[in-house]
């Protein structure tokens, strides 16, 4: 070798440490917030379904089947499956001629169904809304729209609206959408919560585990404490309401929409999360970005890939789906679905010995208490994670793949497979 190069090949690591170092401090805050971001230290499956309560009388026979199903499969620790209920507490008469809520004597197999679960440990009550929509948005959008109008003449299930007017917290009647008035947001808040807790507030205490004796749990109203926006479109105003209200968990696809579009489509995202950041008054936001709906075609091999990932992550495995895959007037067919599921908890259960089942009113007080029987502790653990979870960082992954940083992070990180 020719002694030129020599100053050359000194030069190659210093200029590889400036690049290493590059990378990182360009990718600080999302490696930040991935290291904070709470480590789960066992599989958790939850299974999320959206949109039951008031509306048609088949969700009970649906429900009971679904209670049924869950009652059969449990974790190490003997504990049943948990499906979280995001409730819709009230429906509009025909006409919208007022609304008949989860209390009326029309919705009372379904309330019936709902509680039955609760009571058996096996459904997890979370607010989806008072309604899947706004109704002064409903109504001015039928002033020059066809398919609003014979929608209200007739309203049976809100998954028949057009999506935009789906969404509850915002005014969509004419896109793109504007904002509610602060004096909407609230008074809006105020009932629906007071109404879940009508409905609900006698099972205060009852299924929840222990650890609510604290005072996070003690100093509000226990119901609701969960809350799924509807469309995952809402604003930092309607999340303080909640806040104010009790609520303590916000499940989120992982940003938060607060607009449509001109074509409708969710817009004007102002954060992303993970899990376990703190929203507005301090609720603890849940990162739900996987689906299993065997309407659409999903298998349970998705869903068990999706909780292989999450493990893999140490993130929980929160399954979005919703009573449409479970009613026939939606297009779904109960038994099919009922099959899948019954296949994708026996498979999950026969995968993952250490498997547990929870609600995410659960995961959000042991991510707030940093619960070390949930939350790993172990620094050595927590790099490996972090390392698996940076690897997937849009860009930063290949970059630091590629320049070597990552495999050599590695040499100092557990290897796969250790226990
Ligand atoms: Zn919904």
């Amino acid at each position: 070798m020719s002694l030129s190069y020599i100053p050359l090949l000194s030069f190659l690591p210093l200029a590889w440490l400036a690049l290493a170092a590059g990378l990182l401090f360009a990718w600080r805050r999302s490696l930040l917030a991935l290291w904070r971001e709470p480590a789960f230290k066992m599989p958790i499956l939850i299974v999320e379904s959206d949109d039951w309560g008031a509306g048609p009388p088949a969700q009970a026979i649906a429900l009971d089947a679904i209670r049924a199903c869950l009652e059969r499969h449990h974790d190490a620790t003997g504990r049943p499956a948990v499906m979280t209920l995001a409730l819709i507490l009230a429906t509009p008469r025909p006409g919208m001629a007022g609304f008949a809520s989860l209390m009326d004597s029309s919705q009372q197999a379904t309330l019936a169904a709902i509680r039955s679960g609760k009571e058996r440990g096996v459904f997890a009550l979370q607010l989806h809304g008072m309604l899947h929509f706004w109704p002064h948005a409903l109504r001015a959008a039928a002033l020059d729209q066809a398919e609003v109008r014979a929608w209200l003449a007739a309203p049976e299930l809100t998954e028949h609206l057009p999506s935009h007017l789906q969404s509850r917290w915002i005014d969509a009647s004419t896109l793109p959408s504007r904002p509610h008035t602060p004096e909407e947001i609230q008074a809006a808040v105020n009932d629906e919560v007071e109404a879940f807790n009508q409905l609900f507030g006698d099972f205060v205490g009852a299924g929840l585990p222990a650890i609510y004796s604290d005072g996070w749990a003690a100093s509000f109203s226990p119901t609701p404490l969960v809350v799924v926006p509807p469309t995952f479109v809402w604003t930092r105003e309607v999340e303080a309401a909640w806040a104010a209200s009790g609520v303590r968990v916000v499940i989120t696809p992982g940003r938060r929409w607060t607009a449509r579009d001109a074509q409708g489509r969710p817009a004007s995202a102002d954060c992303k999360m993970h899990n376990g950041e703190r929203g507005e008054g301090g609720v603890i936001y849940l990162v739900r970005d996987e689906y299993f709906e065997p309407l659409l075609g999903h298998r349970p091999e998705q869903a068990l890939e999706a909780l292989a990932m999450k493990t893999r992550l140490g993130r929980p495995c929160l399954l979005e789906t919703h009573r449409s895959n479970f009613l026939a007037e939606t297009g779904g067919d109960l038994n099919n679905a009922l099959i899948e599921l019954d296949t994708l908890y026996a498979i999950a259960l026969r995968d993952y010995p250490v498997l547990r089942f929870a609600s995410c009113a659960e995961l959000g007080q042991a991510i707030r208490i940093g619960d070390a029987h949930w939350i790993e502790q172990n620094g050595l653990r927590r790099f490996t994670l972090l390392l698996r979870r940076a690897a997937l960082l849009p860009r930063f992954g290949k970059a630091a793949t590629l320049a070597g940083l990552l495999p050599l992070l590695k040499l100092f990180a557990l290897r796969d497979g250790t226990p």
